[in-house]
């Protein structure tokens, strides 16, 4: 087979895995061999490119950068949808479409309303062309690059009666599994949380790089077809066509034949929206009869045959008591609203999360205002408004402070950081404590016996001031405090000691170097290998390193001048904490390309061993089973909804025996 052939022939069979997977749930190939045959088409474009094909599945990977999305202009404009809010209102709008059609039969197409960002893709004979967003409405951006890495958006269309020249329109979304999956790991890099999928979904299409795009999971629902190729007369015989093409279907539209029907679809899915996995803000009520749309006609902003339903947004009204500045272990200030406790969606709130300055200055904030709060897909509530109108007469302000409430030091902004800081790190005393806690927290030195009231303790007690002095601690010391009898004195001299065991990856990340997160720490582990490198790194060298950016670069650099930092690390490696990689000398690439997902108790090691063991033999450890998982690796009481969401996504499930015969390890391991 020559080179052309080949590809076309990895084209195809890629093309189809790709369907397999997103559209249909069910794979038929692994992720390793999908991944290898990925790779070696995308080798093979490389060294060929002229034989690259137009709906290459390598797209789906990113790579492109745009720097400005060129505008396009609408072939017809993407008009908004009529809100209503009531049954009232729905009963008006059938009455109004009896009215416009003359006492003609209709029907009505009813579809989730997406909470997402709509978006229009093109289409020649077949082949995806262009996506633009929705922008002002006449016309938006050319956002090709980015929407070619969503795997719901077929390349090219599959099945027949493919018109010439389509236009379809959907909603791209966020799962919201993948948004918090996002915010983990961006809290685990010290980042603010993202607000919601929506605005996040919103951001991402906007991206330069398609790579950072293609990362993320996107999914896009299709709702309307544009051509006039085809002799369809409903809109809901193009929803069939859009899944006989390649489009993914939420599978829950429906056609009813009455406002009967209407006010049941409605009541149905006020509740069982909630389960959806991701978030639906109403519900569209179309008229289903393509000729009759064409007599009811338009509005300028709106279809007349079409109403959204808006459910009710998880929102109430409380009282604002006070606000908290609170500071963290790096020194940022977090303001915490405190609120008259009030239930919202199954819970009592009795704080919001306000996220800066800015925020409080944007809502205007005074004391004992009523503000409204919603919980919307993110976990902590916020407040959204201000109900002006009932503000008492010469309220207070709620002004950010300009120095530190907890040592009274002057406060500093870093440019492009929206939040402030306090600087004095080496003796205020949350970013003292909060440091040491964090030092031995359990995803950084692991500190047995080291929780947070006993490092309060020591600090108060002025037996230490930095993590390392923990290492000069001994039983004499400790066994003289309150609280503090044989055992725990022990305890807690045996969990320091042990934590030199700990690897470079952790200790880098337990050093607490602002925004330098477990994700930043691995990274900068493998590529510099010991902390001299580390240290002595430019600027230069170390954006240099994948992923990490100028921010991180900067904060780095700023850790390791202040010469107590260094001195402190020459100290802990005295002490014989690990500051360079070990070479393992079982690593091997067995579980490349392989992802799994812990769950329950093992016999021979904790979860986080379990963990390291995965990671060294080259796989990856996820931690919510999804199509993409490839095994669940249960222990005793694994978690029955994650056996469950295994069984259903066809993921295969291993016992620890199974692992371990996996790596190579026969029976028990030592
Ligand atoms: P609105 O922005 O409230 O005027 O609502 C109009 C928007 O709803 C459209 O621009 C789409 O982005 C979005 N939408 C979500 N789901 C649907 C759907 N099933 N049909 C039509 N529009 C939808
Ligand atoms: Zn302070």
């Amino acid at each position: 087979m020559d080179i052309k052939e080949k590809i076309a022939l990895l084209t195809e069979e890629l093309k189809q895995h790709n369907y397999n997977y997103y559209v249909l749930a069910k794979p038929t190939i692994s992720d390793y061999d999908f991944d290898q045959k990925l790779k070696e088409l995308s080798a093979l474009e490389e060294s060929h490119p002229e034989l690259k094909l137009p709906d290459s599945p390598t797209a789906r990977v990113g790579g492109e950068v745009t720097k400005d999305f060129p505008s396009f202009r609408h072939l017809k404009p993407m008009l908004s949808l009529g809100n209503s809010y009531s049954q009232e209102e729905i009963k008006d709008f059938d009455e109004q479409v009896q009215k416009l059609t003359g006492g003609q039969e209709y029907s009505f197409l009813l579809e989730h309303k997406f909470d997402g960002v709509s978006l229009s893709v093109h289409y020649e004979n077949g082949l995806l062309v262009r996506g633009v967003t929705r922008g002002d409405g006449v016309s938006g951006d050319e956002i090709t690059a980015n929407i070619k890495t969503i795997p719901s958006i077929p390349l090219r269309l599959r099945g027949d009666n493919i018109p010439q020249r389509l236009e379809v329109r959907g909603e791209v979304i966020m799962p919201l599994v993948a948004f918090a999956q996002l915010n983990e790991s961006r809290a685990a890099e010290g980042l603010p949380p993202l607000m919601n999928p929506r605005n996040t979904t919103a951001g991402t299409l906007k991206m330069q790089d398609s790579k950072v795009v293609a990362g993320r999971t996107l999914v896009f629902y299709a709702y309307y077809v544009d051509t006039d190729e085809l002799p369809v007369e409903k809109d809901s015989v193009y929803m069939d066509y859009l899944e006989k093409w390649g489009f993914l279907n939420s599978g829950y539209h429906s056609v009813v034949n009455d406002i009967d029907g209407v006010l049941n679809y409605l009541d149905t899915w006020e509740e069982k929206r909630k389960s959806l996995g991701y978030d639906i803000d109403g519900i569209v009520i179309k008229v289903d009869e393509l000729g009759l749309r064409q007599e009811i006609g338009f509005t300028s902003k709106a279809p007349r045959w079409a109403i959204s339903y808006k459910y009710k947004a998880e929102e109430v009204t409380t009282t604002l008591e006070s606000v908290s500045f609170q500071v963290g272990r790096t020194g940022k200030l977090t303001p915490v609203a405190n609120l008259s406790p009030v239930l919202l969606a199954g819970t009592t709130v009795k704080r919001a999360s306000i996220h800066n300055a800015d925020e409080i200055e944007r809502l205007g904030l005074h004391i004992g205002d009523k503000v409204k709060v919603e919980k919307g897909g993110e976990i902590i509530p916020k407040i959204v408004g201000v109900l002006l109108e009932e503000r008492q007469q010469g309220a207070t302000p709620v002004v950010f402070p300009d120095i530190c409430p907890e040592c009274g030091t002057p406060l500093i902004r870093v440019e492009g950081d929206a939040n402030h800081y306090c600087p004095n790190s080496e003796s205020c005393p949350p970013q003292v404590k909060g440091r040491i806690k964090h030092f031995a927290s359990r995803k950084a030195m692991d500190i047995d016996g080291l929780g947070s009231e006993i490092v309060n303790q020591l600090v108060d007690e002025g037996l230490i001031v930095t993590y390392a002095d923990l290492y000069d601690l001994n039983y004499e010391q400790l066994i003289n405090l309150e609280r503090f009898a044989d055992l725990s004195a022990r305890n807690l001299l045996n969990g320091i000691k042990a934590s030199k065991e700990i690897p470079f990856e952790r200790v880098l990340f337990a050093l607490g170097i602002r925004y330098v997160g477990e994700t930043v720490a691995k990274k900068l582990v493998r590529y510099f290998k010991n902390i001299d490198k580390l240290i002595s790194a430019s600027e230069e060298d170390l954006i240099a390193v994948p992923d990490i950016g100028g921010q991180i670069a900067k904060s780095l650099k700023a850790f390791f001048e202040i010469p107590s930092n260094v001195q402190m690390i020459q100290k802990l490696k005295l002490f014989g904490l690990n500051f360079e990689i070990e070479e393992k000398d079982h690593q091997t690439d067995t579980l490349v390309g392989k992802s799994f997902v812990i769950s329950g108790v093992f016999s021979e090691r904790s979860r986080d061993e379990m963990k390291e063991l995965i990671e060294n033999f080259g796989g990856e450890v996820k931690s919510s089973v999804s199509k993409k998982t490839s095994f669940l690796l249960a222990g005793e009481k694994a978690g029955g909804s994650k056996l469950e969401k295994a069984e259903k996504n066809e993921v295969k499930i291993i016992s620890e025996d199974d692992f371990y015969k996996m790596i190579g390890w026969t029976g028990s391991t030592t």
